[in-house]
């Protein structure tokens, strides 16, 4: 469909972004459903985000994604911002009104659950390894304890941002008291071995795996993880990262970051359109997509 006066408008706002998947996904979905919308990737610093939003909102945008480094930064630049964006203190998708106003959400711990349960893995009752303690390991550690899980364990090379990440994980599971238990650690093998010895679910929310000559594991994987465990790593590109790749010589279970991707954009697509997402095209879209590159 060709783009004219009427066509609707979604941008993405974050530094870089050449390299973002979400382009692809979201225009192959519209144009799967006939809609005549585009989604278009901006690169835009910190200084000009106050700008950016605006203008998307005078423009007659009808929505944004927010990606790093911009996604607690927007928060005030935004009219409403949801209860579960508010409490994550970070937005990743923003739907502007007809009147310009501007509703911030965060799809980040949706788009995680649903990503396992795509596995079938549900983590109600389960004992969790949690590395990392940046802006995704928040958003899936309070998908974790609001979704049930037993023991979250935070391994994280900055101990305090692992304590403010517990305190805050333990406010989040003020409505289970005593249901859940939170424990941090340090990047040792003995402990780490410990730790994954005993659990369910190893999620990697750290940038370790991107690239093995700048991103490589403070102690490999090869030295703590277990056969039984399931893995989800956040890391999409490459789409073998190093801890799935011991995983699986393990005999282990588990999923890249393509499916917390395509479920976060699924939930952000629907809050735009009104309309269901198509799931397996979009889907598609990202596999094709990442073998590419
Ligand atoms: P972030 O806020 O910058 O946090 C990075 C985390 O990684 C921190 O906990 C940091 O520890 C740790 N870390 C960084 N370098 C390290 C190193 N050399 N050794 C040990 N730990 C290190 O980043 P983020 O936004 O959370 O993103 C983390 C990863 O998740 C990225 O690869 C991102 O692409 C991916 N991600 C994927 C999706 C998806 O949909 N699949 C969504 C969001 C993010 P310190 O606290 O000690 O600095």
């Amino acid at each position: 469909m060709a783009i004219n006066g009427s066509t609707r408008w979604v941008g993405l706002l974050g530094c870089p972004v050449a390299h973002s998947f979400s382009p692809v996904m979201h225009n192959t979905a519209f144009t799967h459903l006939g809609l005549n919308w585009r989604y278009a990737a901006f690169a835009v610093p910190l200084a000009g985000l106050r700008r950016a939003v605006a203008g998307m909102a005078a423009l007659g945008f009808t929505g944004a994604n927010i990606t790093v480094p911009h996604k607690e930064a927007v928060l005030p630049l935004l009219d409403q911002v949801d209860p579960v964006a508010r409490r994550l203190g970070a937005v990743n998708t923003v739907v502007f009104g007809p009147d310009g106003k501007s509703r911030g959400f965060n799809t980040d711990g949706t788009g995680f659950i649903r990503g396992l349960a795509a596995a079938g893995f549900s983590v109600a009752g389960k004992r969790a390894v949690l590395l990392g303690a940046g802006g995704a390991a928040r958003a899936v550690a309070f998908a974790l304890v609001t979704h049930g899980i037993r023991k979250l364990t935070i391994v994280n090379r900055t101990p305090a941002r692992a304590g403010g990440l517990l305190a805050a994980a333990a406010r989040a599971a003020g409505s289970r008291p005593g249901q859940v238990e939170l424990a941090g650690i340090a990047w040792e093998a003995g402990l780490l071995h410990a730790c994954t010895k005993e659990a369910d679910l190893v999620v990697n929310a750290t940038p370790l795996g991107l690239t093995a000559e700048n991103w490589a594991y403070p102690v490999s994987p090869a030295a703590w993880l277990h056969g039984g465990v399931f893995i989800c790593d956040l890391v999409y590109n490459p789409v073998e990262t190093e801890l799935l790749a011991v995983g699986r010589q393990l005999g282990c279970r588990g999923q890249n970051g393509l499916p917390m991707l395509l479920y976060q954009g699924v939930a952000a697509f629907e809050l735009w359109t009104g309309r269901e997402a198509p799931v397996t095209v979009m889907g598609q879209a990202l596999q094709d997509f990442a073998a590419r590159c």
